[in-house]
C-alpha cells in the first residue's frame, strides 16, 4: 500500500502492553501491569531511538496465521462482535462525562446525566477502563474484572 502511494514503509514494532480488552479477556492487576509496562520500556526506547535517527524499524516475519488474523478473521470479528450495544452504566455513575471525553470516536453522549452509546464503536475500551467509579459494564463479560489504563505518570 505504501509503495502504491509513493511512501517509504518504515515497519512495525511489537510492544507487549497490559491487556485492556475486558469485553473478552481479563486485565492484569496493578502490580502485574507495572511489570509488563516496565518490560516494554526498553522496546519503546529502542523504537524511539530508531525513529529519531530516521531509520526503519527491524523487519518482522509475517506468517500465514498473521495474515489470516489481520485479514478475514479481523473482518468477521469486527463486523459481528465490535459493537457498543452491550455497554451500560450502573448506579455508580456520577455523570462526570469522562467517558464522553475519552471516546476517540465521539460515540458517547450524556442523556439526563447518564452515558448513552451510539453505533460508532471500535472497542478501544477507553470508556469502560477509564471511568473513575468503574460504573461501566460490558454486558456480563466485564463483571468483576480489573480495569486497565496506561498510567500517565512518568515514574514507570
Ligand atoms: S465516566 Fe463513568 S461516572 Fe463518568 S459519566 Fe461516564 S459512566 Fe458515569
Ligand atoms: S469502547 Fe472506545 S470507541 Fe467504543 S464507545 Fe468506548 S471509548 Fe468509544
Amino acid at each position: 500500500m505504501c509503495e502504491e502511494k509513493g511512501l517509504h514503509y518504515k515497519g512495525v514494532l511489537e510492544v507487549v502492553m497490559p491487556e485492556n480488552y475486558i469485553a473478552m479477556f481479563n486485565a492484569p492487576g496493578e502490580e502485574e501491569s507495572r511489570a509488563i509496562v516496565t518490560k516494554a520500556k526498553p522496546v519503546l526506547e529502542q523504537a524511539g531511538e530508531l525513529i529519531r535517527k530516521g531509520k526503519d524499524l527491524p523487519a518482522s516475519k509475517v506468517g500465514l496465521l498473521d495474515k489470516l488474523k489481520s485479514g478475514p478473521i479481523n473482518e468477521g470479528f469486527y463486523k459481528f462482535y465490535v459493537k457498543a450495544d452491550a455497554f451500560f452504566a450502573t448506579d455508580a455513575c456520577t455523570g462526570c462525562g469522562f467517558c464522553v471525553e475519552a471516546c476517540p470516536l465521539n460515540n458517547i453522549r450524556l442523556n439526563d446525566g447518564k452515558p448513552v452509546w451510539g453505533k460508532d464503536c471500535t472497542h478501544c475500551m477507553a470508556c469502560i477502563c477509564g471511568c473513575p467509579t468503574e460504573a461501566i459494564e460490558y454486558g456480563k463479560r466485564s463483571k468483576g474484572k480489573p480495569r486497565y489504563q496506561c498510567p500517565k505518570d512518568e515514574t514507570l
